[in-house]
């Protein structure tokens, strides 16, 4: 490909909307172009690395011995009902509807149309397993698009799901998808952990996500030195071993004007970790009261799966007010106005004495307080409730974890049958009896793992593209374009890659040299190969990696340029 014939439009300025470096650096090499918050044109570059990433998970699924399909994008509002999730969605579902005012669905993920397959066409177990992919755009209408391709309204997603006969049998699904999400990402060049995730709104029993840590990261994550990482709305600790020592009899103090625990504590000059921060949640519409310490937050994740409630929400004053009898300052644990709410407390709280605690009296609170001599919280409702933080301990070895930030760009579950149940997804066995599948479920999002390569790879002059995802591998320079000697030594080069299979450019503008290694660097090719009058005439060609500083260029003989450049690619 010659630059002069490529539809390319590099950019001085960064986008106003980009927060984060991988958003610029698309927008400013060209990559994509955008329409509107969360609508994206791939603009040819961009779009040919878009292939690559998407070609290498289709070679991966392949391997791994899924099968590809396409199902449409248009659903059906009856499938979607039929699982409930046409109104669990809410908003994010963007809904259509065609001339006859049938309902339809843009779909944001596709378990109930694969299911539907599923039913049709698998009747016995000597079909299975079988696992399906598609890579196809979906649609979500998020709250906030942002982000660049990483939170868009419209994307490509590969989703893969996987029918099974047992619970078991479909461990083996999980685990060469899991497999197969390693060989993708690290043919990406990306460095991608598993972490353990919740199964979210999909539900099921297990779940990893693949993160690529990145400051920019959405995710919070816990991550240990052995090995253990967990998103943060699932990571537990080990509780620490508690040594209170019993404290006098609990005893009522006025705190005039004292809400936040911050003000209460330093109005009692005693630090947060004594007071016990006592929250009021709906759960399911009836008042919970959820107790941590004072610097700590609940994790109303782990709440919900606790109470096996389906919605938790914080309660309004008017609710906080009938429930304990007091404002959300002044709320704690002994004898709340409702005396039949239910009270949970993080187990991190088992055996504490001699806390301060709410009054449920406006402006008062309680010190002395022994949780289990002066509240009627029980050995049942101490559980894991906070959000993990810097420092707290691994579940699995004891050391201390540490948090940190990643992108989300693949996500494995294993949904057992909440789809296939709904939905009457049943096979028969050998001896004839019907069963209900079990499957499982395994997303990648391509735009956003392109993005993640940026995210990941860049320096301040532009992207480092790594080989395998590279819009074009190699950038030839040809810096003397009206030269017939130096075109002639370009263009062979272009051919000879070529037939190689290497996808190369050559830049035959008639611009400054600096415009153009601008240019290269900035929308970061892995390898830059340079062509001039000048050099022919001193010993050859520069062969320089996109990675490496200028240290590292190599000047070759026009003969040997080939070799050094197919070197540098690996
Ligand atoms: P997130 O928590 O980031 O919203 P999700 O849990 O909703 O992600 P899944 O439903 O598991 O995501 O979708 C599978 C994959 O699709 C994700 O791992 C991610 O890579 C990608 N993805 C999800 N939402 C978007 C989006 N709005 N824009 C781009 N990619 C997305
Ligand atoms: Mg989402």
């Amino acid at each position: 490909m010659k630059w002069t014939k490529a539809l390319i439009q590099t950019l001085r300025e960064n986008p106003g909307d980009a927060e984060i470096d991988s958003h610029k650096l698309l927008v400013r090499a060209g990559l994509v172009k955008k329409m509107a918050g969360g609508l994206y044109t791939y603009l040819p570059l961009g779009l040919r690395s878009l292939k690559k990433v998407e070609n290498i998970v289709r070679e991966e699924m392949n391997r791994a011995g899924a099968q590809e399909i396409v199902m449409p994008i248009l659903q059906t509002a009856e499938l979607w009902k039929e699982s409930g999730r046409w109104d669990s969605m809410g908003p994010n579902m963007f809904k259509v509807k065609d001339r006859a005012r049938h309902d339809y669905a843009l779909a944001p993920t596709a378990e109930e149309a694969v299911v539907d397959v599923a039913r049709s066409v698998i009747s016995s177990y000597r079909q299975l397993p079988v696992t399906v992919y598609q890579i196809q755009w979906k649609f979500r209408d998020e709250i906030r698009p942002r982000f660049g391709l990483m939170r868009s309204k419209e994307f490509l997603m590969k989703d893969a799901y996987s029918f099974d006969t047992s619970m078991e049998a479909a461990d083996g699904s999980y685990e060469a998808m899991y497999e197969a999400y390693k060989r993708i990402f690290s043919r990406c060049g990306l460095a991608a952990v598993p972490v353990e995730a919740d199964t979210g709104d999909i539900g099921g029993k297990s779940s990893h996500e693949f993160h690529v840590l990145a400051e920019a990261g959405e995710d919070g994550i816990a991550a240990c030195q052995c090995g253990y990482a967990a998103n943060l709305e699932k990571a537990s600790r080990r509780a620490p071993a508690r040594e209170d020592e019993s404290c006098p009899e609990a005893e009522v103090v006025p705190t005039p004007g004292a809400k936040t625990i911050e003000e209460v504590s330093r109005f009692m000059g005693m630090p947060a970790s004594k007071f016990v921060k006592s929250l009021i949640y709906m759960c399911d519409g009836k008042p919970v009261m959820v107790c941590v310490a004072g610097d700590r937050e609940v994790n109303e994740i782990k709440l919900k799966h606790f109470l096996d409630v389906a919605s938790v929400e914080l309660a309004t004053p008017a609710d906080i007010l009938s429930a304990s009898g007091a404002s959300a300052g002044s709320v704690g644990p002994v004898k709340p106005l409702d005396a039949s709410m239910r009270i949970v407390a993080d187990f991190a709280l088992k055996g504490a004495k001699g806390v301060m605690v709410g009054a449920n009296i406006d402006d008062n609170h309680i010190k002395n307080v022994d949780l289990a001599r002066d509240t009627k919280i029980a050995d049942e409702d101490y559980a894991d409730l906070t959000i993990v933080a810097e420092g707290d301990i691994c579940p699995k070895c004891g050391a201390k974890m540490s948090d940190k930030r990643g992108i989300e760009v693949g996500h494995v579950f294993k949904l057992g049958v909440k789809y296939t149940e709904a939905m009457k997804a049943v096979y028969k066995t050998k001896d004839i009896n019907e069963e209900v599948m079990v499957m499982g479920c395994y997303g990648i999002g391509v735009g956003r793992t392109m993005q993640a390569i940026i995210e990941q790879s860049h320096d301040k002059d532009g992207i480092i593209w790594p080989s395998s995802v590279s819009p074009y591998q190699v950038v030839i320079e040809n810096l003397d374009p009206s030269d017939a000697h130096v075109t002639e030594v370009a263009d062979r080069l272009e051919a000879e890659l070529e037939a190689k299979g290497v996808d190369v450019i050559v830049d035959d503008r008639e611009e400054r040299p600096g415009v153009k290694f601008k240019d290269a660097d900035l929308i970061g090719f892995t390898v830059r190969v340079v062509v001039g009058a000048k050099g022919l005439s001193n010993g050859g060609i520069e062969v320089k990696r996109r990675a490496d500083d200028k240290s590292k260029t190599k000047v070759v003989p026009v003969e040997e340029a080939l070799a050094v450049i197919l070197d540098s690619l690996k």
